[in-house]
């Protein structure tokens, strides 16, 4: 799996892609975080994994986006 930063998030000439001097607070600028997801099993128990993915606040940049369009 690749798990290299991308090189741009979905925006066209984002201007916070084209600087190298902010890394996201989220993932220190690897792109990556790994949260912990609430899993339900049959019983009804809540029960907490950790999972790894993009991370949404650069959207896989690992840098910092302030203010990322959703969607
Ligand atoms: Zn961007
Ligand atoms: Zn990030």
């Amino acid at each position: 799996m690749d798990t290299r930063p991308r090189e741009c998030c979905a925006l066209t000439d984002c201007p916070w892609c084209s600087r190298d001097d902010l890394a996201c607070h989220y993932c220190s600028g690897s792109g990556r975080w790994r949260p912990e997801m609430p899993v339900q099993d049959g019983d009804g128990m809540i029960s907490w994994k950790r999972v790894e993915e993009e991370c949404r606040m650069c959207t896989g940049t690992g840098k910092a986006h302030h203010h990322v369009a959703a969607g």
